[in-house]
């Protein structure tokens, strides 16, 4: 017997994923718009974010969280991302990035402390990148001076999302910079830490909602029951924690294309030209029709990655593929998705314009387009 298809959901799967698809429509949709002229994400929803469970998915019960799956995770960035992508990245960040290391690297006590506070009411930010270093993360400025029982981190990190509304960073300073790679250490930081703050929000094109800012550490002391896993070994906590993380970025993109795709078929049924609606049209039925293979095609890549990775499998490649390919039909599907629409779909007054700007990102953040194809290049030739 094989194991059951990628796309058929055990029942509680099925259940949460209903659920999920109708709190995004009827508690998200009608905010959208709004949101995204604003450039802030509404605070009341962040709070039923905690109250449905949907920022501690994987969390044990025991501490406070829903016990449930990564490929849970997945459905559920999915189905926010299909009406909001914003939403869909403030809910990945927490689960698949941030609450996935701490199960993974946290001490004990480190877990008692903070996955309670993850599960309940405080948003969580991953703190990598800056100004010098990007797809090269490990070049990071951002230094770590070990003081006893403690350690001073100064440096600036950019390009944070969840940070203006986050109360707990992940965030990664180099301890030992003669080392280089090797002295990547990570940090649990609590926003209230002395010489920590949180600095200018970036005006974007898409995921306007979203938050994206700089950190400025100034001699930011954080006590050393704070460090994750060893001194050295950040790393290894990094990548391995993005390498999950980017199947997520295939969910919120797969979400999007969705979201796209229905809009796109919505108003085909509905637009009359030439006395017929268009999507009587053939050359609108072969656009929609190939939209809908390549949400299905990124779908079953995202799929299958997250199966891997719940079953314990390799899946460093099936990520990268995920990632690369969820963001490339996004943006296709996007853009095909305001043809459909006509003029009306470069308008503010319909969503899809929305979504075409909010997917450009997915081939950028989590390593780009680029960076997937080196992941990929290096597995296949054994590199
Ligand atoms: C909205 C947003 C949210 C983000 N959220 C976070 C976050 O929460 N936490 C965090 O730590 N970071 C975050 N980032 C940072 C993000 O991960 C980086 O922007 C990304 O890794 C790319 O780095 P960069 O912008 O410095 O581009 P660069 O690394 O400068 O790349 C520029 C171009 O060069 C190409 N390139 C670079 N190196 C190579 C190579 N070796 N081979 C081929 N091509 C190459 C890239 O593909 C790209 O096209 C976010 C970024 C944005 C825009």
């Amino acid at each position: 017997m094989y194991p059951e298809p990628l796309t058929a959901l055990p029942e509680e799967d099925h259940l949460f994923q209903s659920t999920v698809r109708q709190f995004a429509r009827e508690e998200i949709g009608p905010h959208v718009r709004e949101m995204d002229e604003a450039g802030v994400f509404r605070k009341e929803i962040i709070r039923q974010f905690f109250n449905l469970g949907l920022m501690g998915i994987e969390i044990p019960e025991d501490f406070g969280g829903q016990g449930g799956t990564f490929f849970q995770a997945i459905l559920a960035v999915e189905e926010l991302s299909a009406v909001d992508p914003s939403a869909g990245v403030i809910v990945d960040v927490q689960n698949t990035i941030c609450n996935n290391a701490l199960l993974r690297w946290a001490s004990p006590e480190q877990k008692r402390k903070y996955l309670p506070k993850l599960a309940a009411d405080t948003v969580a930010s991953y703190a990598l990148s800056e100004a010098g270093s990007g797809s090269d993360a490990f070049a990071m400025a951002t230094r770590a001076v070990d003081k006893g029982d403690h350690f001073l981190l100064t440096g600036r990190k950019l390009w944070i999302t969840n940070a203006a509304e986050a109360g707990f960073f992940l965030l990664f300073a180099n301890a030992n910079p003669e080392a280089g790679y090797r002295g990547v250490t990570a940090f649990l930081v609590e926003r209230g830490f002395p010489g920590f703050q949180v600095g200018k929000k970036e005006d974007k094109l898409g995921l306007r909602a979203s938050s994206t800012c700089e950190l400025i550490l100034e001699n930011c002391c954080v006590p050393k029951e704070n460090v994750m896993g060893e001194v050295g070994k950040g790393y290894k906590i990094a990548i391995e924690t993005l390498n999950e993380g980017r199947i997520a970025i295939g969910a919120q993109m797969i979400g999007l294309a969705r979201g796209a795709l229905e809009h796109a078929i919505k108003y085909a049924k509905e637009r009359k030209q030439f006395g017929k609606t268009i999507g009587e049209f053939q050359g609108v039925q072969f656009q929609l029709a190939q939209m809908a293979i390549d949400v299905e095609t990124a779908r079953l890549l995202v799929y299958n990655a997250a199966r891997l990775r719940d079953a314990g499998k390799p899946f460093l490649t099936e990520a990268a593929m995920a990632k690369y390919w969820s963001s490339e039909i996004a943006e296709k599907t996007a853009s095909k998705a305001i043809e459909i629409l006509g003029g009306v779909g470069i308008t503010r007054d319909y969503p899809v314009e929305k979504l075409y700007r909010d997917a450009k990102i997915g081939r950028i953040y989590e390593g780009t387009s680029n960076m997937q194809k080196v992941t990929i290049a290096k597995q296949i030739l054994g590199l």
